[in-house]
């Protein structure tokens, strides 16, 4: 006979969705496993105790058993319910925001833990920051660096000289800025304005605690979200196949509850 593995972790929801009558599947990130898939039986139900600790975009204390396919959720407790994300539909946009790039540019069973606290900090920052946006950008920028893909904001990415903060544009294929003197040969790449720049390497190089003080003209912030949603496109379009290869083993069983008005790098106004 088997006997039953039962292990503890704490997660960040990131997902759910319905299976049968009362069931549901969770994605949570974890510190010590990445990403994962467990079944919560009879959460649905109302008499069920589960049902209230598993909201999406929470920090929770789980156990798990382990599963030959899934994992099932066996008890969950919640370490921090993010109640100003909840209470505000700009808040929570961004935070199905940051949740589905986390989904999406993670694969199951990879651990990052950096990545699991990076996700904690901006769902933290997303429930009370005066920018949100600022969160989202901070989040893109540190989770791309995490996984391979940290924009080259120092040097050109096509000559490789030290770039000054003016006339640069930002190429999402090079995954960087290009100078001036390279800009024409790189049609692909977006103009990237001095404000824009400057923020963009602040944000890369600062923690929250200094980022959040910094104060967005409407322009900037349009210039930036636009700027991170071509190169995490450019990111998740290379990689479609394994993508969408992931996506569909996924989607058996049932029907996301993401709307599908929220789209990866979708503002929020
Ligand atoms: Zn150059």
């Amino acid at each position: 006979m088997n006997r039953i593995r039962l292990y503890r972790s704490e997660a960040i929801v990131l997902r759910r969705h319905e299976v049968g009558e009362a069931d549901r599947i969770l994605t949570l990130y974890t510190p010590d496993r990445g990403k994962l898939a467990a079944i919560a039986k009879g959460v649905r139900r109302i008499s069920s105790r589960k049902s209230g600790h598993v909201e999406l975009f929470t920090h929770v204390a789980v156990l798990l058993a382990a599963g030959r396919n899934l994992d099932v959720l066996t008890q969950a407790e919640t370490i921090e319910p993010f109640r100003g994300i909840r209470d505000d539909l700009i808040r929570t946009t961004y935070a199905y925001h940051v949740a589905e790039l986390t989904d999406r540019l993670t694969v199951d069973a990879s651990p990052l833990p950096a990545a699991f606290w990076l996700l904690r900090d901006t769902l933290a920052a997303l429930s009370t920051a005066d920018d949100p946006s600022l969160a989202a950008r901070y989040f893109e920028v540190r989770l791309l660096g995490l996984l391979g893909f940290r924009p080259q904001l120092f040097t050109c990415v096509a000559c490789g000289k030290t770039v000054d903060p003016d006339g640069n544009a930002f190429s999402p294929d090079l995954g960087g800025v290009v100078c001036p003197a390279c800009a024409p040969g790189h049609r692909e790449a977006v103009p990237l304005g001095e404000r824009a720049f400057r923020v963009l390497r602040f944000l890369q190089t600062r923690e929250w605690a200094m980022v959040q003080r910094v104060a967005l003209e409407p322009a900037t912030r349009g210039a930036l979200e636009r700027l991170m949603q071509a190169y995490v496109r450019h990111i998740l379009e290379r990689d479609l196949h394994s993508v969408s290869f992931l996506r569909g083993l996924r989607r058996v069983g049932g029907t996301f509850e993401t709307p599908s008005s929220v789209r990866v790098g979708g503002s929020a106004d």
